[in-house]
Formats: C-alpha cells, structure tokens, sequence
C-alpha cells in the first residue's frame, strides 16, 4: 500500500494553503505571469524534498527544465539554509534539459524506462519547469493547437502515471499568455490567463496560481483542490529559497 506523503515548500503559509505541502500521487501545477516565483518554487522543492520528516523519508528530484532556468548555486543556497551538504542535495538532483516537446515526452519515458528504471523508486520529486514553453514554440499556428492539446494530454498522463505508480510527487509550472509577447497571433483570446487550456487545468489535481506583490513578496491562491479551501497565502522570495 502506497502512502501518500507532501513535501514542504520551505513556506509555512503556502504549505497550509496546500493542506501541508506538494501531494504524491498527484500532479500540482503552480502558474504565474514572469518572476512570479515558479522556479523559485521548484528550486526550493529540490531541497525540500530531500529532508525526512514525520512519515516521509525523503529522496530523489528529477527537474526538468525547458527554459534553461536551472540554476544549481540556488540550489546550494537553499541547501545551506537548511544547513545540509551542498554537494549531496545536488547530486540528488537528477537535472535533465529538454529541448523541443517531444524530447521532453522522451525524457519523461526514459526516466520511467530507461537506465533510471532501477532506481526511479528512489525518487519523490518530479518537476518539469515549465510544462508547456516548448509546445509554444513547437505547435505555433493556430491551425496546430487540436494536435498540441492532443500531445500535452499524452503529457499530462504520462505524469499522473508515474506520481501514482511509483507514488512521487509531479510539480509542473505553467505561464501566463501576457509570458509570452513574442507570438501575439496565439494571444489573441487567451490574453491574461494560464495556457494550455482545459487539457492543463482539467489534468492538475492542484492548481494554484501565484501574483507578484511587491519587492519579494508573492501572492499564492489555491483554485482547484480536492481537499482544500480557495484561500489565499503569502510567501517571499528570498537567497535561501521561499519561507514566510
Ligand atoms: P518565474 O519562474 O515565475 O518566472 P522566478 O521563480 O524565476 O519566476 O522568480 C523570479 C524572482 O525571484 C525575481 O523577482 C528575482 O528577483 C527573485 N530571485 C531570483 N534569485 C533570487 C535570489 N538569489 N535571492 C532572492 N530573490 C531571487
Ligand atoms: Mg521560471
């Protein structure tokens, strides 16, 4: 029997907005126009992640990363905040870049197939930052958005096949279209909300939807939960990761 566990964001408020932390066995998706603290986020969850707590022992991050935002010395950073062995939370951290949107499904089959398949229980953490740039990017016309979804949805069961088979949590981050100014044709009706439409929101278990405040201070509302209220939570953005 499986049991599910959440992972600590490193923030006491936005853990609380999401019953206690990132859930396992689900898919969490977190969206934001830029510099809303997605990647900070995922940054901060490949730390989190390695510390046991109460009924979670800890392990593995694979971070998918399709806009070459990864930085590992923010990594080691949060590492020190919680006073552990920088050079061990990063080797924990199983770093892939993806380079177009099949790459990135590939990516994902190979973690659960591949050379990693030994060791994929080892893993709690899986993120892809962000889930849909490079489908942007790959499926640009209009007339391509039918097969786009068609491939996200793939995507997105892909995802909620492995957090429940081999019980790890799924953080995917999404953009808002304002993101994305360099492909204003594809903006047109969709100007100020999360992309990927319903294949994205419908195949989150978790949504939750972060605004820029002020200086480091972010706004996160939970939107879809099935277990949690719609309320709203405050978090900042410092050098050791997000906290209160
Ligand atoms: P998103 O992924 O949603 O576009 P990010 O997670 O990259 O946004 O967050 C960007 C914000 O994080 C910026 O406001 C930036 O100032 C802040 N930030 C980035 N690195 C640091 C750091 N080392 N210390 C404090 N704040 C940081
Ligand atoms: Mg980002």
């Amino acid at each position: 029997q499986k049991q599910v566990f959440r992972i600590s964001t490193g923030s006491a408020n936005l853990d609380k907005l999401l019953g206690g932390g990132v859930e396992s066995m689900s898919i969490t998706q977190v969206f934001g126009e830029s510099g809303a603290g997605k990647t900070q986020i995922a940054h901060t969850l490949c730390v989190t992640a390695q510390i046991p707590t109460n009924g979670y022992p800890g392990g593995k991050v694979m971070f998918i990363d399709t806009e070459h935002t990864f930085r590992p010395e923010r990594i080691r950073h949060v590492a020190r905040r919680f006073s552990l062995n920088e050079k061990s939370v990063l080797e924990n951290v199983l770093y892939a870049r993806a380079y177009n949107s099949e790459h990135q499904y590939e990516l994902l089959k190979k973690f659960v197939g591949g050379k990693f398949h030994e060791e994929v229980g080892m893993f709690r953490l899986l993120i892809v930052d962000s889930i849909i740039s490079l489908f942007r990017v790959d499926f640009l016309g209009r007339g391509e958005l039918v097969s786009r979804q068609q491939k996200l949805g793939q995507m997105m069961s892909l995802l909620q096949k492995i957090s429940e088979e081999y019980n790890v949590a799924v953080l995917i981050t999404n953009q808002m279209t304002s993101d994305f100014r360099t492909f204003p044709l594809l903006n047109m009706d969709e100007n100020g909300k999360p992309v990927g439409g319903n294949i994205l929101a419908h195949s989150s278990t978790t949504r939750v939807s972060l605004k820029k405040v002020a200086g480091n201070v972010r706004i996160a509302k939970m939107l879809d939960s099935p277990d949690q209220e719609e309320t709203e939570e405050a978090f900042l953005i410092t050098t050791g990761g997000i906290r209160d």
